[in-house]
């Protein structure tokens, strides 16, 4: 299985943000949207950087509420890791816990086209899981 079975079932769409914007923004962003990071991305939609949930935290533990006026660029990570749609979700998973974060931007030449987090990996798993044991189910009850 990999990033592109994800993708068909979840779809593409990312959340983005400009770098200029602020903390806050990028906050009420993820809270509307129910999400847990967003993709920073530039004038020509390439990847700048990843803003999570934890960044917004970490920030707010440090200076207090005032960095919720300081842009998205003084506290995302820059070095984003991210995945192509062939990528097997076995190493997804690997290069997620190795690099301790839940979240993978999928980008394929250079274009953003997606993103996978933890839990998408999780439902899909357990959606395999599950058809698995009804396959089962049935073969048993027709023997
Ligand atoms: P998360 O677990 O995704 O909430 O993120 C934990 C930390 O890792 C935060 O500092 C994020 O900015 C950073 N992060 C999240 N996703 C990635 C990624 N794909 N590549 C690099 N850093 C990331």
């Amino acid at each position: 299985m990999n990033v592109a079975a994800i993708l068909a079932a979840k779809g593409r769409d990312v959340a983005t943000i400009p770098p200029h914007r602020t903390l806050r923004e990028a906050a009420q962003m993820l809270g509307e949207r129910r999400i847990g990071a967003v993709v920073v991305t530039g004038a020509s939609n390439e990847v700048l950087g990843i803003l999570s949930e934890r960044d917004i935290v970490r920030a707010v533990g440090l200076t207090g509420a005032t960095c919720l006026d300081d842009s998205v660029s003084r506290h995302m990570t820059a070095k984003v890791v991210t995945c192509s749609e062939a990528m097997d979700l076995n190493d997804l998973m690997e290069a997620m816990t190795a690099g301790r974060f839940r979240h993978m931007p999928v980008v394929e030449d250079g274009r953003l086209g997606g993103i996978i987090s933890i839990g998408d990996v999780v439902k899909h798993r357990v959606a395999v899981i599950e058809a698995d044991a009804r396959a089962m189910r049935d073969y048993i009850a027709m023997a």
